[in-house]
């Protein structure tokens, strides 16, 4: 018992909370004052536009008190309040914000803890000041009379009266009244004790209410500080899949150098002329397909790497898509006509428009479909490219009489590394990205493409382009 009065009496805490008890009133009163004219004023004159931003005022202010109340319950009250928003992800304009504010509970819980801060402080402050003045005036009792007492002898006329009844100041100082008094004093004290341990309970109590009502709630700020490492989850494997793809990039481009000198080497080796047994020569040739058939596979997962850290830039412009595509056909035919004797025709609908693209791109877009077709397309087949308008869009058709798509394939040819069995079978070369990055190339001009076929009679992959006019 004794040891917790003394420890009430020794702890700052109590009375930092009557401190908050003697402030309450006057803050309260402000609160009160300002919440309550604002609030009467703004839906007074709300018909007129003025009332509108007075209540927006009155919003700023009662939410400033709110933080200044939340301050005042942790440092004064020793309450742990919880912040009162928690971070918001989202960019919001000022009038979404504002609606946000409305709609949070703190808000309104915030305008019920500063509005009852006025009848709460006007009942601490009284409540304190009885209570504290009692106990003082009764501890002093003892020293009152000794003092009076002997101002009396000093100055007779002057200090004289009646302390309590019955007892009168006449310059004796009777002894009895003196013990008497000091057992009024060890009231007081008594009375002290209770009254702090009564204002401190007090504090503690409204400190526990602006817990619950200057705070958000536990859930969201699990749910907030859940959000907020989600986040930063995202930003660290955004970064890590920013730095792989570089790495990508970088390699593949480093790769290029030794593999064009490795290519350029084995070409002057195997010069006509040079003399060599057949043997080597078998040898080197091997080593000059394979380090071609490198070259381009470097060459393809540079192209997709650079798609994929947006570095393409792309020079999107209006393009004459058949000037395009006769290029194409013109470097590809003789090479078709030579291994396979195919027929590479290009067709294309009078009075075309041109079509928004990158014309280098589109251009490596065409020769991989149709060195695809070339290489799918069995002896003395046909392929056909068309061009034609098909609504706001221009279309590209690539078809070929070759040995066509499985359904199964079909749906996976565009992915990256994705060959059929087919072509695995047969050592075609390819490494399966050519259409992946047809793909890639095509939606970043904001075209699309379709692929179809009928398995042993040929495909068809369509390109379609935004036209430019
Ligand atoms: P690759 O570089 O290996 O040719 P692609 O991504 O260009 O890779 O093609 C993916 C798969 O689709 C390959 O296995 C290829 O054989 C098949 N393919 C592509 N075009 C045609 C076509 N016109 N006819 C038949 N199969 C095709």
């Amino acid at each position: 018992m004794i040891n917790t009065a003394e420890g009430l009496l020794r702890d700052s805490r109590t009375y930092l909370r009557i401190l908050y008890l003697f402030l309450a009133f006057p803050l309260g009163t402000l609160y009160f004052t300002f919440i309550i004219t604002g609030l009467s004023v703004g839906f007074g004159l709300a018909i007129v536009i003025v009332g509108f931003p007075i209540l927006v005022l009155t919003l700023l202010g009662w939410l400033l008190f709110a933080r200044v109340e939340r301050e005042l319950a942790i440092h004064l009250l020793g309450a742990r309040v919880r912040p009162m928003t928690v971070p918001d992800p989202v960019k919001r304009t000022a009038w979404q914000r504002l609606l946000k504010t409305l709609a949070d509970p703190v808000t309104w819980k915030s305008l019920v803890y500063v509005t009852l801060e006025f009848p709460f402080g006007v009942a601490s402050f009284t409540l304190a000041t009885v209570l504290l003045t009692t106990s003082l005036s009764l501890i002093l009792y003892p020293v009152a009379y000794a003092i009076s007492t002997a101002l009396y002898q000093q100055f007779p006329g002057d200090a004289q009266g009646t302390m309590f009844p019955g007892v009168t100041i006449n310059g004796n100082f009777d002894v009895n009244v003196f013990v008497l008094f000091l057992l009024f004093s060890a009231v007081g004290v008594v009375l002290s004790v209770v009254s702090l341990a009564v204002l401190n309970g007090m504090g503690w109590l409204w400190g526990r209410f602006a817990e619950v009502m200057l705070g958000v709630d536990e859930s969201r700020m699990q749910l907030a500080s859940a959000q907020a490492e989600a986040q930063a989850q995202q930003v660290r494997a955004e970064k890590a899949d920013q730095s792989r793809r570089e790495l990508i990039v970088n390699a593949s481009h480093e790769l290029r150098t030794p593999v064009a000198s490795i290519s350029a080497h084995v070409e002057s080796l195997l010069k006509p002329g040079r003399q060599m047994d057949e043997e080597t020569r078998k040898y080197l040739s091997v080593v000059a397909a394979e380090t071609g058939r490198l070259g381009s596979l470097v060459d393809d997962v540079l192209s997709l790497a650079r798609a994929d850290a947006d570095e393409l830039r792309l020079d999107v412009r209006p393009v004459d898509v058949p000037a395009v595509i006769d290029q194409v056909c013109d470097a590809l035919a003789p090479l078709a006509r030579r291994d396979r004797n195919l027929s590479l025709i290009h067709s294309s609908a009078p009075g075309l428009p041109q079509a928004m693209a990158d014309r280098e791109r589109l251009g490596q877009a065409i020769t991989n479909l149709i060195r695809n077709a070339v290489n799918n397309t069995p002896e003395g087949g046909i392929i056909s490219v068309e061009t034609a308008l098909a609504g706001d869009r221009v279309a590209i058709t690539v078809s070929d009489t070759g040995i066509g798509i499985e359904p199964a394939d079909l749906k996976r040819i565009f992915d990256r590394f994705y060959r059929t069995d087919e072509s695995r079978a047969r050592d075609a070369g390819g490494s399966g990205l050519g259409l992946a990055i047809v793909r890639d190339l095509v939606t970043a001009m904001g075209g699309s493409i379709s692929a179809e076929s009928v398995p042993g009679q040929g495909s068809v992959f369509q390109v379609w382009l935004r036209r430019a006019t």
